[in-house]
């Protein structure tokens, strides 16, 4: 009997499973195969949705699903916290202690904002990044009157382009509601927009034209609540109405209690065949890894193909040879219902286009059909 075991069922970890289970479907049902998905909640939660929350463009009901229900019936689902992964056991310990063991393991826990990071960022700032954070955020606005609204980005971060789409639509947002003369002010770490120079940019052009104002080397180490300023690394301090952080993130506390990570608890990985460096039965996807490109949900299938891919091929006695390309898609809102899109992998780096209605259009029936997608369907 060969144990598949995913840490994680959320984006990767899922489209993992459900192709695991659809391509090996004889081999479980003969007893050979069993694959095990261990998710901390038993509800999926579609983050991209998060976004829109924050604009009461969507309520939490169209951001979730049981996560049994998204999940192939021949999967084994185990809803609880994993404490940590025991490589000398090859093996998952719980919180309560069971051990769940592997012959190979999938690890996708993907990421988590920091905002404890910065000190009075928690008191001081909004941060949609979280469905409680998006819910809180779209009272605030309901609630603004006017002024100065600061979106400051800290890196790293998932989904590359939220930051640069919240700001436009947040613009876009006060216009509509005669707010024309409040200002928009966005920060970012590095010296340009973003960090994909195509995007950045394509950013400078649009946020010119929409009279949106940003500071660029901009590392936010400090929020005052009461003043209501932050103030960056650098020394630069700027005064807000409204804040929005989108702060720095880090990886999950079971990599690091299981000494897999580094600082930032990400895991080493091959950029290639998505395994941890230096363990030939264990593979890593979506946000979990090092890897220097975006985290993002797209990033989690593309990669998903490639692990799963490679596992049945294993299973059935091959090598495991096919090598994830570095895919990235993003949709990106621009705001006046309009939307365009990104795609780049290892050796291409993306071109965005001009913004159109139609993109937006998909983008929107994108999020709808996400759930066939993370089925295995679509
Ligand atoms: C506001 C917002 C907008 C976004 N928009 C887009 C977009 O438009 N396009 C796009 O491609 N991406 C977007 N993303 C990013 C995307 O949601 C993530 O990159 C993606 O979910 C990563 O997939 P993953 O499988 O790595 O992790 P996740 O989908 O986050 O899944 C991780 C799973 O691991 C589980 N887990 C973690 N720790 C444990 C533990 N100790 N024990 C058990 N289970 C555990 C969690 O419960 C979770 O279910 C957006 C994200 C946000 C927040």
């Amino acid at each position: 009997m060969t144990r598949v075991v995913l840490l994680g069922g959320g984006v990767g970890g899922s489209m993992v499973s459900n192709q695991l289970a659809r391509q090996l479907k004889s081999e479980i049902l003969r007893g050979e195969v069993e694959i095990t998905v261990i998710n901390e909640s038993d509800v999926h939660v579609y983050q991209p949705y998060f976004l829109y929350m924050a604009f009461d463009q969507a309520v939490p009901a169209d951001a979730q699903r049981p996560e049994r229900s998204v999940l192939n019936h021949l999967i084994k689902l185990v809803v609880g916290h994993a404490e940590r992964v025991d490589r000398d056991a090859n093996a998952v310990v719980m919180g309560d202690g069971t051990k769940i063991p592997y012959d190979y393991l999938v690890i996708a826990t993907g990421s988590r904002p920091a905002p404890e990071t910065i000190p009075g960022l928690v008191e001081g700032g909004h941060i949609f990044y979280t469905q409680e954070g998006a819910l809180k955020l779209r009272d605030a606005l309901a609630e603004f009157k006017g002024g100065r609204i600061v979106v400051t980005v800290g890196v790293p971060h998932k989904c590359p382009v939220a930051p640069v789409e919240f700001t436009l639509m947040v613009r876009d947002w006060l216009n509509n509601r005669g707010m024309q003369s409040s200002e928009v002010f966005y920060t970012y770490p590095i010296g340009r927009l973003h960090s994909l120079e195509p995007v950045a940019n394509w950013a400078s052009g649009v946020f010119q034209e929409r009279n949106i104002n940003s500071q660029v080397f901009f590392n936010t180490e400090s929020v005052d609540p009461e003043k209501k300023t932050i103030t960056s690394l650098e020394g630069d301090t700027v005064s807000y109405d409204l804040l929005v952080a989108i702060p720095p993130h880090m990886g999950q506390d079971v990599i690091k209690r299981s000494g897999l990570g580094d600082a930032g608890n990400w895991i080493p990985t091959d950029r290639y065949s998505l395994q941890m460096e230096g363990a030939d039965n264990i593979y890593v996807l979506g946000d979990a890894t090092n890897l220097p490109i975006s985290k993002a949900g797209s990033t989690a299938h593309f990669e998903a193909d490639v692990v799963s891919s490679n596992l049945v091929n294993r299973i059935r006695g091959g090598r495991g040879s096919v090598r994830y390309d570095g895919k990235v898609f993003c949709f990106i809102e621009a705001g006046n219902d309009e939307a365009t899109y990104i795609k780049f992998d290892y050796q291409h780096p993306p071109k965005p286009q001009a913004p159109t209605e139609m993109i937006h259009l998909y983008k929107l029936a994108f999020n709808k059909m996400y759930w066939l997608s993370a089925a295995g369907i679509l």
